[in-house]
C-alpha cells in the first residue's frame, strides 16, 4: 500500500543521511527521487522485497585517490580525486569528471546517483558514474592542466575501460582536458582504445554533436514540453545561466528557434543585452580566449555586466534555462521568476534548481524541465561516440543530430507517459524519475542480489 512505501522509503532515506551526514547535495538528490517512488513502490511490491530502494542509493564502489601534480613554480600541489561507479545494472558506468573547487564525495554521490536515472532516461545501454577532483583550473596554465590531468589519469586508468566505466567531461573538464588525460591513458594502455573516454576531439574518435548535444538537447526537450501546452519558443524572452559548453548551444538552439536570448553568465557575474546574447562573441572569449564573461561588453557596448550570480534571475523573462551549476535557483529566485511570469524552466545543468524552488514552480503550474531528463543529452550523444568507437565508424553531422533529437523527443514522451500512468499527469519531476527508476529496478531483479 501507500502508507508501507512512504514508511520504506522514509526509513532508506534516513539511513542515507545517518550513514553520510555531511553529504547534503547526495541527499537532496536521493529524496527527490524517493519521494517520487512511492507510487511505484505502492504498485510493484516486488521491488520493496527485492531491497531495490536500499541497494540504489548505495554506490557499487566509491573510489577517492590522491593526485599530486608540480605547479609552475615548481611546487608540489595535492588535490583529491574521486570516481563513483553507481549502478551497472544496464551497462557500463558512464559519466562525467568534474574538476572545480566545491568537488567532494556528498557532490560526486549526487551527481553520480542522477546519472543512473539519466542514463537509463535516454535508452542506451549505460550505467551510472561520476568522478572528478578538488582541482581548480581557474587562472592554471596550460601546462599545468596538462601535468594535473595525466596524474589525474595515472591513477584513474585502472578503474576504467570500455566495456567498464567509460568517463567524459563534466564542469572544468572539455575537449583540452579529455585530450591530455586520453592521451596518458593511451601510453598507460599501450593500445588505442578510443571507446573508454566520449568528448574527445574530432581527429582521434570523438563524435560530431557531441559538444553541441547537451545545450541543443535541452533546449529539444523544453521544445516537446511546450509544444503540449500549445506553446514554443518563437518570439520568447529567454533567460539563460553558465556559459559553458552547455549555456553556449542553449543560447545557439533557442535563438534558431526564433527566441531572444537575454543573458549569460559566469562566475563574475552576468551579462545582459537585450538585442539577444551574440554567441559567437560568447564562443571565442570562453572557448577560445579562455577569458571572462565581463569582456563581452567591450564589443557589444549597448550590454551590461552585472557583478552577481543570483540577481540572473530577477530579469524578467518567459522562458528561463539554468546551466551553470546546482543550487543556482533558491526559493528566492523562484519567487522572482514566478512574479515576472515565466512560463517554463528548463534545466541544462545538474540540480540546478532546489527542491523547495522546484515545489514553488509546480505549484504555481510553471512547466518545468528537471536535469535528468533535459539534460541527457550530452550523455546520450556520448553513448552514440562509444557506438561508433565500437564499429570504427563515423557518422554524419546530421545522422547524430537526427538521433539526438529523436532521443529527446522520446524522453519526454515516456516522462510524461510514467506521470500520467501514476497519476501525476504534466508532472515531469516525478515522470523522469519512475520512467528512469523502472528499467534498472527491473535490470536488478533480473540480475539478482
Ligand atoms: N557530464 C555530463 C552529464 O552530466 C555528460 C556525461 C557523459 O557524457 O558521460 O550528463
Amino acid at each position: 500500500t501507500e502508507e508501507t512505501a512512504k514508511q520504506h522509503v522514509k526509513n532508506v532515506y534516513e539511513k542515507v543521511c545517518a550513514r553520510d551526514p555531511h553529504e547534503e547535495e547526495f541527499h537532496q538528490a536521493v529524496k527527490e527521487i524517493l519521494d517520487s517512488l512511492v507510487p511505484v513502490l505502492a504498485a510493484h511490491p516486488e521491488y520493496m522485497k527485492q531491497g531495490i530502494v536500499e541497494r540504489v542509493v548505495e554506490p557499487e564502489r566509491l573510489i577517492s585517490f590522491r593526485v599530486p601534480w608540480i605547479d609552475d613554480d615548481g611546487e608540489v600541489q595535492v588535490n583529491r580525486g574521486y570516481r563513483v561507479q553507481f549502478n551497472s545494472a544496464i551497462g557500463p558506468y558512464k559519466g562525467g569528471l568534474r574538476f572545480h573547487p566545491s568537488v567532494n564525495s556528498g557532490i560526486i554521490k549526487f551527481l553520480g546517483f542522477e546519472q543512473i536515472f539519466k542514463n537509463s532516461l535516454t535508452g542506451q545501454p549505460i550505467g551510472g558514474g561520476k568522478g572528478g577532483a578538488d582541482f581548480d583550473p581557474k587562472g592554471k596554465s596550460d601546462v599545468e592542466i596538462m601535468r594535473f590531468s595525466q596524474s589525474f589519469m595515472n591513477e584513474l586508468n585502472q578503474h576504467i575501460g570500455p566495456d567498464v566505466d567509460v568517463p567524459a567531461g563534466d564542469i572544468g573538464v572539455g575537449p583540452r582536458e579529455i585530450g591530455y588525460m586520453f592521451g596518458q591513458y593511451k601510453k598507460m594502455q599501450g593500445g588505442f582504445e578510443a571507446g573508454t573516454l566520449t568528448g574527445k576531439g574530432m581527429e582521434y574518435g570523438g563524435s560530431l554533436v557531441r559538444k553541441e548535444a547537451t545545450g541543443y538537447g535541452t533546449v529539444y526537450f523544453v521544445e516537446e514540453m511546450l509544444k503540449a501546452q500549445g506553446l514554443s519558443f518563437k518570439d520568447c524572452t529567454v533567460t539563460v545561466s553558465g556559459s559553458g559548453n552547455v549555456s553556449i548551444y542553449a543560447i545557439e538552439k533557442a535563438t534558431a528557434l526564433g527566441a531572444k536570448v537575454v543573458t549569460c553568465s559566469d562566475s563574475n557575474g552576468y551579462i545582459y543585452d537585450e538585442n539577444g546574447i551574440d554567441v559567437e562573441t560568447v564562443k571565442r572569449i570562453k572557448e577560445v580566449e579562455r577569458g571572462q564573461i565581463e569582456a563581452y561588453v567591450e564589443e557589444h557596448p549597448h550590454a551590461t555586466f552585472i557583478d552577481s550570480q543570483e540577481d540572473i534571475w530577477s530579469v524578467s523573462c518567459d522562458i528561463a534555462l539554468p546551466c551553470a551549476t546546482q543550487h543556482e535557483i533558491d526559493e528566492t529566485a523562484a519567487d522572482q521568476l514566478v512574479k515576472n511570469g515565466v512560463k517554463a524552466v528548463g534545466e541544462g545543468a545538474n540540480m540546478p534548481t532546489t527542491l523547495e524552488a522546484v515545489d514553488i514552480f509546480l505549484d504555481n503550474e510553471v512547466q518545468f524541465a528537471p536535469g535528468k531528463a533535459a539534460n541527457a543529452g550530452g550523455v546520450a550523444v556520448s553513448s552514440l561516440e562509444m557506438a561508433q568507437n565500437n564499429m570504427g565508424l563515423t557518422w554524419s553531422y546530421e545522422e547524430v543530430e537526427e538521433r539526438l533529437h529523436e532521443i529527446m523527443k522520446t524522453i519526454y514522451a515516456n516522462c510524461a507517459d510514467a506521470a500520467k500512468t501514476y497519476g501525476y499527469a504534466g508532472n515531469l519531476v516525478i515522470g523522469a524519475n519512475i520512467s528512469g527508476f523502472m528499467k534498472v529496478a527491473d535490470a536488478m531483479i533480473a540480475q539478482g542480489v
